[in-house]
């Protein structure tokens, strides 16, 4: 028994060790300006001309379809990738937008947030990640503010993967992904990229206006293993941020 603890002990000592030897982070060298010269592959960090976040303002009001979500799906694992802490899901949960179907992958979290909201940062930010069948992508982002204890966050709390390349499952936190929005859908609506290297556009983003509470020593729990892991503003160049 022993044996096999230490063998274990030292695999994911080496897993974490590949991970703090990625390619790109948020600080010095290998920080966010940098990412474009990193690789060839993440020239588009540099170069692209509708990359995330961006500051959320001057928004044109528009008819925008209700953003329908189907959340009723649990999560099934808590990873530690190094960069952010990310729950992947059991299928099912899914966005319909544009008439297309886009299925959640997984959520991830940034502190601060990376968008900001006339210029207000928020404590943390909250990415659910999906993909149509032919790999387009689009962001729910949810806002989180300080406030009240949230028993959803604390699910993930409890189940917190503190190493670089730790992943936990969370099947029987019971942890669905609808547990985790705001009462009101209403959303921002821009074009933009992911918000790590890669840094691909074409990225539909929808961006919650009404944040969810969490108290100040949830976020401090999330800080103290992801650190700051939000990208700076970019510029909004040509595009428009619908209401
Ligand atoms: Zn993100």
């Amino acid at each position: 028994m022993k044996k096999i603890l230490t063998i274990a002990a030292l695999a994911s000592a080496m897993f974490a060790s590949n991970y703090a030897h990625s390619t790109w982070s948020y600080s010095e060298k290998t920080g966010p300006e940098y990412w474009g010269d990193l690789k060839p592959e993440y020239k588009i960090c540099k170069i692209g001309k509708n990359q995330s976040p961006i500051d959320i303002s001057g928004a044109v009001s528009a008819t925008l379809t209700p953003v329908n979500i189907y959340y009723d799906i649990k999560a099934k694992t808590f990873l530690n990738n190094g960069h952010t802490l990310k729950a992947e899901m059991k299928d099912g949960a899914k966005l319909y937008i544009d008439g297309k179907e886009f299925r959640l992958l997984q959520f991830h979290f940034h502190t601060p947030s990376e968008n900001t909201i006339n210029g207000e940062y928020f404590p943390m930010e909250g990415h659910f990640v999906h993909s149509t069948k032919n790999g387009e992508l689009a962001v729910v982002s949810v806002m989180f503010k300080i406030g009240r204890h949230n028993p959803a966050m604390q699910k993930l709390i409890n189940n917190m993967p503190k190493h670089a390349g730790e992943k936990k499952n969370i099947c029987s936190a019971n942890l669905k992904a609808k547990d985790l929005l705001p009462k009101s859908l209403e959303y921002y609506r821009f074009n933009g990229s992911l918000t790590t290297p890669p840094c691909t556009e074409g990225v539909r983003w929808f961006v919650l206006k009404e944040p969810v509470q969490m108290s100040a020593e949830q976020v401090k729990e999330f800080e103290k293993i992801m650190g700051k892991n939000n990208r700076p503003i970019q510029p909004l160049n040509a595009r428009v941020i619908l209401k």
